[in-house]
């Protein structure tokens, strides 16, 4: 495991302390994990994680965290180092993290406490539900309708592609309590977040999906679904930004869990050509293969890079993080997907055969490239803040103007 980025200034003691006994810890977290059982083996993961105190990570210190607030470098490091020896193992801190977000920045004091504490022991397992068949990318394409009908709010819809469907016990989900205006001119206003407990009546999980790199997922249908008005989280209408607010927070660490696949890649590739013979000598010997080692390394420390940056931003600065964490997020994820096909190929056939660690790295990295934003998005998001602030530079605030 790789340890000379630890010195970075981007961190401080306690990170360092931190990555020094979570390299110790892993390794025993994921001996014999049974990847075929992944409802199974996800409630483990969360149950242990939850017990051994990691989960802690993910809820601020006054709800049971380990940090006064949610620091995004812990969650890096944490994605960063799960991520390198198995990736379901990422996906259910990481799970924890994004799915709880929402209700850290904005939930009462009621409704953190209610599920935060059990969010950091393991004892509840969270979900973000924003996607739908027809809003992916277009968030404001979103159909789902949130009525309110006395004390009660009543939700109707579908929500796709939800990480720990059918495992979660609650789920933060975005519906509209208005439509947008007609003229276009704001057309994710009227979207609120609500907590909905898996157990609610009227939510059901119509269809579990599987992919390339298999971890929980559903499909989720809301008929009728009646919570209290107290699972409203955050203000009515102010749902669009809580769901972008989580998303800068959680996009940094998606990056991280990139980098971590990427860091094994490179690993094994060195290994593989070390010890390789190939026209009598090994496959590290010659310089194409030295040239692809290099291009491999380069890569992942700009992703690094970008990735701590983005993290201590968040942390020192308390700065508003929408640029660098979907610069990091873009570089971070299609670089990995760069760097492990490099090390798919310089294996050969091993590298497309089952069970080997960098076929599993393949199909592990792919979704990274699209769910929390596709790398696209990420492009227009890092080309709107550029244009924004170039919009404001050329035209500075009425009253400044009034001084001249
Ligand atoms: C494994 C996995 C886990 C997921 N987990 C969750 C979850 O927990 N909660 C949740 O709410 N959602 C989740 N998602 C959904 C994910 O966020 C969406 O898949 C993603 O936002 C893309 O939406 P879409 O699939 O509808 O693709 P579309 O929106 O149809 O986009 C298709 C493609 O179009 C391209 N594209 C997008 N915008 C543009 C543009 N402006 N110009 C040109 N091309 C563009 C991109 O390449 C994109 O991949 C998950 C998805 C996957 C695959």
């Amino acid at each position: 495991m790789h340890r000379a980025h630890l010195d970075w200034p981007f961190f401080d003691l306690g990170h360092r302390a931190l990555a020094a006994e979570l390299r110790g810890y892993a390794p025993k977290l994921v001996a014999g994990l049974d990847h075929h059982d992944v409802d199974g083996t996800c409630r483990r993961l969360v149950a242990t994680l939850g017990r051994d105190g990691w989960l802690r990570y993910c809820v601020p210190a006054t709800h049971g965290g380990a940090l006064p607030h949610v620091d995004s470098r812990a969650l890096c490091l944490l994605r960063e180092t799960l991520a390198y020896h198995d990736g379901l193992a990422d996906f259910a801190f990481a799970m924890q993290g994004l799915g709880s977000g929402a209700i850290t920045l904005a939930g009462t004091l009621d409704q953190q406490a209610r599920y935060l504490p059990r969010v950091a022991r393991g004892t509840a397992i969270a979900a973000f539900a924003l996607s739908e068949p027809d809003a992916g990318s277009d968030v404001a394409a979103l159909h789902t309708t949130a009525r309110a009908d006395g004390d009660d709010y009543v939700l109707d819809g579908t929500k796709t592609w939800i990480s720990n469907g059918g495992i979660a016990d609650f789920y933060v989900v975005f519906a509209r309590t208005a439509d947008a205006p007609a003229d276009g001119s704001r057309p994710t206003a009227g979207i609120s977040a609500f907590i909905v407990d898996a157990k609610n009546p009227g939510l059901s999980v119509a269809e579990r999906i599987e992919v390339i790199a298999p971890h929980p997922l559903a499909t989720l249908r809301f008929e009728r679904c009646r919570v209290p008005r107290a699972a409203l989280l955050g203000a009515e209408g102010d749902g669009f930004k809580l769901a972008m607010r989580t998303l800068d927070i959680f996009r940094a660490s998606v990056a991280a869990a990139a980098l971590g696949f990427a860091r094994r890649a490179l690993d094994a590739a060195v290994a593989h050509a070390a010890s390789r013979q190939l026209f009598g000598q090994p496959l590290a010997a010659l310089q194409i293969t030295q040239a692809k080692l290099g291009d491999m390394a380069t890569a992942i420390d700009a992703a690094a890079l970008l990735t701590y940056r983005a993290a201590w931003l968040r942390d020192v600065h308390g700065a508003r993080t929408t640029a660098e964490a979907a610069m990091a997020k873009m570089t971070a994820t299609e670089s990995a997907q760069q760097v492990i096909d490099a090390a798919v190929q310089m294996f050969g056939g091993r590298g497309v055969r089952t069970g080997e660690i960098v076929e599993r790295l393949y199909r592990e990295i792919r979704a990274l490239r699209i769910y929390e934003g596709a790398t696209e998005v990420q492009k227009l998001i890092v080309a709107r803040e550029l244009l924004a602030a170039h919009r404001a530079s050329i035209s500075p605030p009425a009253n400044e103007g009034d001084t001249r």
